[in-house]
């Protein structure tokens, strides 16, 4: 494979573009918007990274080898990207996800640490451990600041000699049609095109797209100190972060929210995902029970219907790839998976089974409720 043509510059994509340009792959990567536009799905300030993924083996090692790789983004860029903070699962039940999460990471190697509910009380300024059983700990885990990380994918690939191009991008056979006019060919096309990828390839890929809420509270200086860990509940659905970058304390409902069109603009967070949040800081950071709103947003998930990722060739068509249903959880894999695409490229290597195209089961209960927390 000597050229690339990749849509979408999102965090799939630009990783992609990142990885081939690297290896000396002529890459094309296009998108309608600016990497890290906020009305893609990369576009947000955080997102957790984090390997606690309950019984799958394939995202606990991708999330741990995607940390590698986004400190190597960091020293090509001399920017700091990731925070290390730490996160804490906080368990409610001796054998639900969080013990097999631990479970498959100690299996790994990959550091973490089974605590009392007390221990709560010295790594966060104010906690209650009512209704846990045990916490979690992953000290290697953190936040990834998604933005500027996806921005700075995109400028290391063009410095790795990839053109960007902003343009809107249509299929033609294996080739791409711009809106201005030009159509693009190259030995591999990659379509990363996020909850836009169902729409452009609806026979062969289900994305559903949906509105999920945000809500940052001004919790005071305590908790915008270095050490505060990031956090998820996973039985009730809500993660968050310690205030970073001065935007507050982070608290993100995660239910399945309701349907929202890609191209429908983003609408004001709610006043019941906001009561919501305030109930879990309530019972679980007393002390931000009635901090000051300091914002608040909704963003867009892609998901598919059990929650894996797609990576494949259309059939019948093995230059044409389809990348994308990050499914709340893409994030963080964004350079690991690239790599494990570039190779199944390059020489045919395996990727895991659950990225293939065909029927997938809707709703794998457990499975979905952990892709989504970040
Ligand atoms: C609120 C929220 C919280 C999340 N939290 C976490 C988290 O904590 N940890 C984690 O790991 N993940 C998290 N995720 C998931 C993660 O952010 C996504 O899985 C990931 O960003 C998806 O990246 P993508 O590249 O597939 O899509 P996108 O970022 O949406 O990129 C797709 C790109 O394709 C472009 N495009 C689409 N169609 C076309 C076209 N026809 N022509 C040209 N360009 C086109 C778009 O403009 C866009 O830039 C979260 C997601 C949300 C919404």
């Amino acid at each position: 494979m000597d050229s690339a043509v990749i849509v979408g510059a999102g965090v799939f994509g630009a990783s992609l573009a990142w990885r081939l340009a690297r290896d000396g792959v002529a890459v094309t990567l296009v998108d309608r918007f600016e990497p890290g536009d906020p009305r893609a799905t990369s576009g947000g300030e955080s997102r957790l990274i984090r390997c606690g993924h309950g019984p799958d083996a394939v995202y606990t090692a991708s999330a741990r080898r995607a940390r590698v790789l986004w400190r190597e983004l960091e020293a090509e860029c001399g920017e700091a990207l990731m925070v290390e903070c730490g996160l804490v699962w906080m368990a409610h039940a001796e054998d639900g996800f969080e013990a097999a999460s631990a479970a498959t990471m100690e299996a790994q190697g990959i550091p973490c640490e089974r605590l009392e509910p007390a221990a709560g009380d010295r790594m966060f300024p104010s906690f209650g451990a009512e209704g846990l059983a045990f916490l979690l700990h992953e000290p290697e885990a953190g936040v990834l600041r998604a933005q500027r990380a996806t921005q700075a994918l995109a400028r290391r690939a063009a410095a790795h000699g990839a053109t960007v191009v902003r343009a809107q991008a249509a299929p033609d056979g294996d080739r791409v049609r711009l809106d201005d006019g030009r159509t693009l060919e190259a030995d591999v096309v990659v379509w990363a095109c996020g909850a836009w990828l169902g729409g452009l390839f609806p026979a062969q890929v289900a994305i559903r797209s949906t509105r999920q809420e945000l809500f940052f509270f001004d919790g005071g200086p305590a908790w915008a100190a270095d050490d505060v860990p990031a956090f998820v509940d996973f039985d009730h659905a809500i993660y968050g972060t310690r205030d970073l970058d001065g935007l507050g304390v982070k608290a993100a409902p995660d239910f399945d929210g309701p349907p929202l069109a890609p191209d429908a603009e983003l609408p004001p967070a709610t006043d019941a995902s906001e009561r919501l949040s305030r109930a879990f800081l309530r019972e679980r950071f007393p002390a931000l029970a009635d901090a000051p709103l300091a914002g608040s947003k909704s963003c867009r998930y892609e998901l598919t219907p059990d929650g894996h990722f797609v990576a494949a060739p259309l059939p019948g068509q093995p230059s044409v790839w389809l990348l994308g249903g990050g499914s709340g959880h893409g994030f963080k894999h964004g350079p690991a998976l690239a790599e494990a695409v570039a190779a199944a490229l390059r020489s045919g290597a395996p990727l895991p089974a659950q990225y293939a195209l065909g029927p997938r089961d809707t709703l794998a209960g457990m499975f979905r409720t952990a892709g989504a927390t970040g």
